[in-house]
């Protein structure tokens, strides 16, 4: 039967001085089984293997971790976090370590965290994604006026097929996700105190 993961206490002196140390409370009865690796279907980009992730976070090798794209890689599809033997929450500690590189603002990882940003902004005014504006936005977030040319060809030929349509942006959007968002942010504040 797999193992019920318990959070850990926040208040020691180390969970709050390393941003690390939560994601290794939930990873710590890691076996190094690789049965999170042979489930993920995103593996074969990875730079490392989530086993070797996993490994890396137990051993507090911040530098490594955070010089790979593993965890950005990962989709949050929760199938390693079914099939781990321990019942460790993977898919969370992934987004855990997605957390830290965007507090952080750490360079190698400024473009994901951008569009990533951009297209959640898009979900909270309108309830779904309106991709003219989710790109607009991440545009402008990367302050790189050569950006729009790389995409360009992609989005003439979404346009083509009728994928990608021009949507105009109404402020008082019926379907705005504004207070499901603000609840979220008050309850990761409340967690993170
Ligand atoms: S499946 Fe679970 S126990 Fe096995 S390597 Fe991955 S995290 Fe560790
Ligand atoms: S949740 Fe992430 S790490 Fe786990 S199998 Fe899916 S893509 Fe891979």
């Amino acid at each position: 039967m797999n193992e019920v993961y318990k959070q850990p206490t926040a208040n020691g002196p180390q969970a709050t001085a390393d941003p690390l140390a939560r994601i290794r409370g939930m990873i710590q009865s890691c076996i190094q089984c690789g049965t999170c690796t042979g489930s993920c279907p995103n593996a074969f980009a990875m730079d490392l293997t989530p086993r070797h992730l996993w490994r890396l976070v137990l051993m507090q090798q911040k530098d490594d971790i955070f010089q790979s794209r593993t965890f950005v890689l990962c989709s949050a599809c929760y199938y390693c976090t079914l099939r781990c033997p321990r019942g460790l929450p993977l898919t969370e500690a992934m987004g855990g370590l997605k957390q830290i590189a965007a507090k952080e603002d750490l360079p190698l990882y400024k473009h994901s965290i951008r569009f990533y940003k951009s297209f959640m902004e898009s979900i909270r005014r309108h309830g779904r994604v309106r991709e003219t504006e989710f790109m607009t936005l991440y545009f402008g977030a990367m302050k790189n006026p050569l950006l729009p040319f790389r995409f360009a060809p992609l989005g003439m030929k979404l346009m083509g097929k009728g994928k990608v349509g021009v949507q105009i942006p109404s402020k008082n959007d019926p379907n705005s996700l504004d207070a499901v968002f603000r609840k979220a942010e008050e309850l990761e504040g409340k967690d993170e105190g």
